[in-house]
């Protein structure tokens, strides 16, 4: 049986074998996941944790800030963000990669507590244009970045998407090139982009020869998840 430990030295060489030297932040989904996998993961020198329910992740955030204090753990909201959540993500997490309207990015920015630094975001893009996703297409895209910019309590970091789950190959590889493209040329406008999120489980070594530096990575670091465990 893999430990979440050599799963995590596993998930690193393949990064390795195809970064070309690049660095890329290792994101560990902990989503469904008790604490006592994430303190394996830590343990094992793992500090940056995505989380995608509010509540759930919150209940994390506050148990490592008491049981492990000494830890500079960096935590991540990735999930679907309703208003009614936004003050819990605000006050707990230090990332949001899932910014896709100005509503929740206001929000977030006047719920930030002023004892914390900015909170880093990404606008999450629908990159397949599928229906029932999250994210904005890439025309939003283009209104909605210089409003983001005029927040003074978020820090506006990069570009996130989730491509369509049954893509094969080339199609996976065509968004995430995409999404690169998208990435260079708002850095070309000025916008102080620095971090590109994409490629999970089952396409992450896709995603980093395509240009990502931040891989979101659940299964394959925890194993199978469990809903009812929720
Ligand atoms: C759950 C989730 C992941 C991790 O997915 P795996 O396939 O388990 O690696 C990554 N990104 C987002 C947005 C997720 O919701």
């Amino acid at each position: 049986m893999s430990t979440i430990s050599d799963n995590i030295t596993a998930v690193r060489e393949k990064i390795n074998r195809v970064a070309n030297g690049r660095a890329v932040k290792l994101l560990a989904v902990s989503k469904t996941f008790p604490n006592e996998a994430i303190a394996q993961a830590l343990a094992a020198g793992q500090r940056c944790f995505g989380e995608n329910y509010a509540q759930e992740g919150a209940g994390k955030v506050e148990y490592f800030r008491e049981y492990y204090a000494q830890e500079p753990i960096e935590w991540h909201f990735i999930g679907p963000l309703q208003s009614n959540k936004t003050r819990l993500v605000a006050e707990h997490f230090d990332w949001v990669q899932s910014i896709d309207r100005l509503k929740i990015a206001q929000r977030l920015n006047d719920q930030r507590p002023s004892t914390l630094l900015p909170l880093n975001v990404l606008v999450e893009i629908n990159i397949d244009n599928e229906p029932t996703k999250s994210g904005v297409s890439l025309d939003q895209l283009q209104d909605l970045l210089p409003q983001l910019r005029l927040l003074p309590r978020i820090r506006l970091r990069g570009l996130m998407c989730v491509p369509r789950a049954d893509s094969a190959e080339v199609q996976k590889r065509k968004a995430f090139s995409l999404m690169k493209e998208t990435f260079d040329q708002y850095r070309a406008q000025g916008y102080p982009f620095d971090t590109l999120s994409m490629g999970m489980s089952a396409d992450f070594e896709w995603a980093v020869e395509e240009g990502a530096n931040l891989v979101r990575i659940g299964s394959a670091i925890f194993g199978a998840r469990d809903y009812s465990r929720k």
